[in-house]
């Protein structure tokens, strides 16, 4: 049986109120969750290191990242990240791009590997945006490109909200094709035009969702075959969700997880994922939402 490769840091927190949209505490509930799972033993945990300060200048201007790492982003910024800046924002912002880069380094090596953060898709080259400081996803593909591991990346965004800052940062980029379905009517209120951009309806549903995901698989073969998959897994499609408009099931997620993983691993191309969005007050809630795409990858792989 193939240990699925987990990469976590106990720093991956972040100091929000307890009133905050953003639940702070989900990624170490994830992460002791998913040691309580009934398939824990398949899983094979790392810790994520800090990134090369000269990697992340591929992904985002240096006055930028410069103003983060010295908490001197104006109060606009600020709120448009909308997130307490403070030390621990910025180490763990640091640490998250790394944890997604090694998983798809993993991936590479084992067919699958699943970060517990990451899908931080809102962050632009010169600007956080909507709880995201640093783009993970356009990090790792530009990374990975740029130190000749792939040619060719998906992005392969299922969070609810569009992943402007993905797009923004990837777009014109040789060998990277983002695909996003997400709620139109959905933040951010300004798309962005990705490679593929499937825009959903409010309310859909488990059985619509998955036909237009199935279609999507259909699409991109016909212009794409990347040597990596990025998966951002967001749970935010949940009917229950605080921030989301769909009204998937949790079952339906679990679906949704299962047939992404099952598709490339059928065509052999590594898929690494992330766990996106998920908003709820209750940390415990949100952390059992994320444990599908684990779950899943147990059972695909
Ligand atoms: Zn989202």
């Amino acid at each position: 049986m193939t240990q699925i490769p987990i990469l976590y840091n106990d720093a991956y927190d972040i100091n929000v109120p307890v009133s905050h949209r953003f639940n702070g505490t989900k990624f170490s509930k994830l992460a002791s969750q998913l040691k309580q799972t009934d398939f824990h033993q398949r899983l094979y945990f790392y810790q994520s290191s800090p990134v090369r300060y000269r990697d992340v200048l591929r992904t985002h201007a240096v006055d930028y990242v410069q103003r983060v790492v010295e908490r001197t982003l104006s109060q606009e910024e600020v709120r448009q990240i909308n997130l307490p800046i403070d030390s621990q924002l910025v180490k763990r912002s640091f640490l998250a791009l790394n944890g997604t880069f090694t998983t798809a380094l993993k991936a590479l090596e084992e067919g699958v590997a699943c970060h517990t953060a990451g899908g931080t898709h809102h962050a632009h080259y010169t600007n956080g945006l909507g709880f995201c400081v640093f783009n993970d996803l356009a990090f790792t593909a530009l990374n990975l490109i740029e130190h000749g591991l792939v040619k060719k990346v998906l992005i392969l965004d299922l969070d609810v909200h569009q992943g402007d800052g993905t797009i923004d940062i990837c777009d014109g980029k040789k060998g990277i094709y983002t695909c996003s379905l997400h709620c139109e009517q959905n933040f951010p209120f300004q798309k962005r035009q990705g490679t593929l951009d499937v825009a959903l309806d409010s309310h859909l549903e488990d059985t619509a969702y998955l036909n237009k995901l199935h279609n999507t698989f259909k699409d991109i073969s016909k212009d794409f075959t990347p040597d990596i998959v990025l998966y951002d897994a967001g749970v935010d499609v949940f009917r229950g969700d605080q921030l989301g408009y769909l009204d998937l099931t949790l079952e339906g997620i679990l679906t949704r997880d299962c047939a992404v993983l099952e598709y490339f691993k059928n065509h052999n191309i590594p898929i690494a994922t992330v766990i996106g969005g998920g908003y709820s007050p209750c940390d415990t809630d949100i952390a059992r939402r994320h444990l599908s795409i684990f779950r899943a990858a147990t059972d695909v792989f």
